[in-house]
């Protein structure tokens, strides 16, 4: 018989765990990916000059089990990622800092040492998380966050400072409609979870160097095959008469494969299933997913300037969370401040945004900035589906036998995010290697 051939559209970090992991049960796959550049919503944008940066910044968190293994699987140093342990740094108003102490314990001192926090904030968020932990981390699958705050009776300020900033970033989508679920499984796997998987890993690198390009090198040693700048424009069920299979619109070798996944982001997968013609409810499903934008703000202030931490949190302004790349392996004086979700920065031009950004800024460090050498706005306006209770995420299986779905969309109990996409891409390499014959 004649071996399985498999075809992974998308080089994201959904599509390359994938493929890195039926290359590693010795498969041979090839991945389509329309860009030059891999790594989809988790990419480099800037390569040349001094300012090299991604189309965002990104955070992992230790419990990020399924990517961080396979970091290690296709040999990527662990000095690629900076390891903080969960800290909130607002200047002059906030710092808490989970200790090096296993759980519960690293909370607990954390909170006690916090600096900003009164007995009564202090209490509510242990309320707050021996309620959940009593639970056994399960709530109404209807629940929002902001209800989930009001019946614990969370502080004015815990809710400005640790749990509205700690939703958006996690969630990338506002406590009024993110999903009370999914920010619990956040909270069980971080704060209520031992030191190391609450710790913050910040990449050091650029994210298509991250994982993508490692992914693709061990690929070739596997003969996996990338073919990039190939767009896939359409996927045709071949009649079982002659063989079977799906033929992929826009591959030049035209053979037709015995498997695909579609790895790409929801609003691509909807128009490819739509193709098959056999896929309409699902493809219907997945075009109305709501989405949520981040904006990042990358202000190069140049030689000298250094924030007191990596990553530090902002109120009264546009931006949520200001990270100083110089301080993670990027050029001295280059800072990334993000705005994640909708909201009435929505309305500034570019100009105005690094305007009110740097203003904001100055503001909260309480000292003036320089003008920056160097400003990019980038608005990616549908980074993530929105995580509201009653969306929508589908499994991996489609009605098509062969024709799979990989991304950070899809069923998961996190949000859509680098681990929700890296686990789809797993599950969905495992169901394939399931339905082969045993070589
Ligand atoms: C600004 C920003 C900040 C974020 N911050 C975080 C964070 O801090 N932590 C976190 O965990 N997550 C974060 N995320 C989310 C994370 O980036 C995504 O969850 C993840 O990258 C999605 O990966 P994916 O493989 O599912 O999809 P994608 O990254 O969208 O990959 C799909 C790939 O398919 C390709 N493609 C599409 N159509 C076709 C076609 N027809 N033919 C061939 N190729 C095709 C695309 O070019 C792309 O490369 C952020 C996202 C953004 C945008």
């Amino acid at each position: 018989m004649a071996a399985p051939t498999v075809a992974v559209i998308g080089a994201g970090y959904a599509g390359l765990a994938c493929a890195v992991e039926l290359a590693r049960a010795g498969v041979h796959v090839t991945v389509f990916e329309r860009s030059h550049t891999l790594g989809g919503r988790a990419r480099v944008v800037h390569k040349g000059g001094h300012w090299r940066v991604d189309n965002g910044q990104h955070i992992l968190i230790g419990a990020y089990s399924e990517l961080t293994r396979l970091l290690r699987v296709t040999g990527v140093s662990p000095k690629q990622l900076l390891h903080l342990p969960l800290t909130l740094h607002y200047p002059g108003r906030l710092h808490l800092q989970a200790a090096a102490l296993p759980a519960p314990f690293h909370l607990a001192l954390g909170l006690l040492r916090a600096r900003g926090l009164t007995w009564a904030d202090r209490l509510a968020m242990l309320r707050l998380m021996r309620r959940l932990k009593k639970a056994g981390f399960r709530v109404d699958a209807k629940m929002r966050v902001a209800e989930l705050l009001a019946d614990t009776a969370q502080t004015p300020a815990l809710v400005e400072l640790v749990w509205a900033p700690l939703c958006v970033a996690a969630l990338n989508t506002p406590v009024e409609d993110a999903s009370a679920q999914v920010f619990t499984n956040v909270l069980r796997d971080s704060l209520a979870a031992n030191a190391a998987a609450s710790e913050l890993l910040l990449p050091r690198t650029d994210l298509s160097e991250l994982f993508p390009v490692p992914a693709v090198r061990y690929l070739a040693t596997r003969r996996g095959r990338l073919r990039n700048g190939d767009t896939i424009e359409a996927i045709h069920p071949v009649a079982d008469a002659l063989g079977g299979g799906l033929r992929l619109q826009g591959d030049p070798a035209g053979t037709p494969w015995h498997q695909v996944v579609i790895a790409t982001a929801a609003y691509h997968a909807a128009p490819l299933l739509a193709s098959t013609g056999l896929c309409d409810d699902l493809a219907t499903a997945i075009e109305r997913l709501p989405h949520e934008p981040i904006v990042t703000v990358y202000l190069g202030l140049g030689a000298g300037q250094r924030l007191a931490h990596p990553m530090i949190g902002l109120t009264d302004g546009p931006a949520q969370w200001a990270f100083d790349r110089g301080q993670l392996g990027g050029p001295e004086g280059l800072l990334a401040c993000v705005i994640s979700a909708h909201g009435e920065h929505e309305a500034l031009s570019r100009e105005a945004l690094v305007d009110a950004t740097r203003a904001q800024l100055e503001r909260q460090l309480g000292r003036p900035l320089p003008v920056p050498e160097w400003s990019q706005v980038i608005t990616e306006k549908r980074a993530t589906i929105a995580c509201r209770p009653d969306v929508f995420r589908p499994g991996i299986r489609t009605p098509v036998p062969g024709l799979w779905l990989a991304g950070d969309y899809l069923a998961s109990d996190y949000p859509a995010t680098l681990e929700s996409a890296v686990r789809s891409g797993v599950a969905c390499a495992q169901a394939i290697l399931a339905q082969l014959p045993a070589r």
